[in-house]
Order: C-alpha cells, then sequence, then structure tokens
C-alpha cells in the first residue's frame, strides 16, 4: 500500500474522477494520508469565461467556482480519514513536483486533461510535465 497520495485536483471532469481513483486507492491502506493540491493558477480561460467587466464580477466568479470544487474534493475525500486539502500557489507543474517530494509522497493521481480549453491533444500540459518529471509512479486518468 502507499504511505501518502497526492491527488493533484482543478475540479475538472478528469480530476475529480482521478480524485476517486486516489480514495478507492488509499482506502486499501488503514493508515494511507490522501492529500488533494489545488493550485491556484487559473488563466482567464480556465474557468469557461471571459474576463469581461469589472475584475471584481470576474473574481466573484472565480470565488464562486473555487468554493464549489472544494466541496466537491471535500465529499469526495471524506471517507478517507487521514485526507486533507491545501492550496498552492504558482505554476502547478513545480507546485505538485515540489509538493510530492517535500511530502515523501510515493503516487501522485491526476486526470489526464483539466480545464484548458485546448482538447487537441492526450496529455494536458501540466499532466504532461508532471509524468516526465515525477520521481514517483503518477496515475493519470481519463
Ligand atoms: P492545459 O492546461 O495544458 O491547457 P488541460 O487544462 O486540459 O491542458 P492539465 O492542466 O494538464 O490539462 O490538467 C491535467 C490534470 O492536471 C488535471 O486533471 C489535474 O489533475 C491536474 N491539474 C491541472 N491544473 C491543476 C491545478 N491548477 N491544480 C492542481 N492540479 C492541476
Ligand atoms: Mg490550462
Ligand atoms: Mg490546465
Amino acid at each position: 500500500t502507499y504511505h501518502h497520495i497526492l491527488a493533484a485536483y482543478d475540479g475538472s471532469k478528469a480530476a475529480k474522477k482521478a480524485l476517486e481513483h486516489a480514495v478507492a486507492i488509499a482506502s486499501i491502506g488503514p493508515n494511507t494520508k490522501l492529500t488533494v493540491a489545488h493550485v491556484l493558477y487559473r488563466p482567464v480561460f480556465d474557468i469557461g469565461s471571459f474576463a469581461y467587466g469589472s475584475s471584481e464580477e470576474y473574481m466573484k466568479q472565480v470565488e464562486q467556482f473555487e468554493t464549489s470544487i472544494m466541496e466537491h474534493a471535500r465529499e469526495i475525500i471524506a471517507p478517507i480519514p487521514y485526507s486533507r486539502i491545501v492550496v498552492l500557489t504558482g505554476n502547478p507543474v513545480p507546485a505538485i513536483l515540489d509538493y510530492a517530494k517535500d511530502n515523501h509522497c510515493d503516487l501522485i493521481v491526476m486526470g489526464s486533461r483539466g480545464l484548458g480549453a485546448i482538447q487537441e491533444w492526450m496529455l494536458g500540459s501540466v499532466s504532461h510535465h508532471v509524468v516526465q518529471k515525477a520521481q514517483v509512479p503518477v496515475l493519470v486518468v481519463k
């Protein structure tokens, strides 16, 4: 079993599905820790709206989006006793990799795609780079 699973979560459909798999794996071990990492780094397109009007209106939308995806994550991880959500900042790739390294995570779970508008490639850039650079196994869920 794993000691500490890191689930990278941006609130996308694939990330939610990935989180469900992370929960299934974490529930095998009696003491497996599960951390959900959400990196606050959100290009405008990523929440599916344009930054029209005042930034106040935009920020309100971002806040509502953040609140709802976090509530969803909390519900998904509720069955795991040693689980928590952390909010990181910066570029998602180094944020995820550094967190995994610093906290001795032995599995990273993430979606194949995220909130990006362009769906041309099978892997999004975050999952692509994490798979390439991670020093531990990465489970990519689609
Ligand atoms: P791109 O961002 O390259 O336009 P995309 O948004 O479709 O493409 P990714 O961003 O690579 O795809 O998302 C793949 C997975 O990476 C997500 O399902 C999620 O698990 C993780 N991820 C992406 N962004 C974040 C983030 N800001 N915080 C936490 N995890 C993230
Ligand atoms: Mg993106
Ligand atoms: Mg993305």
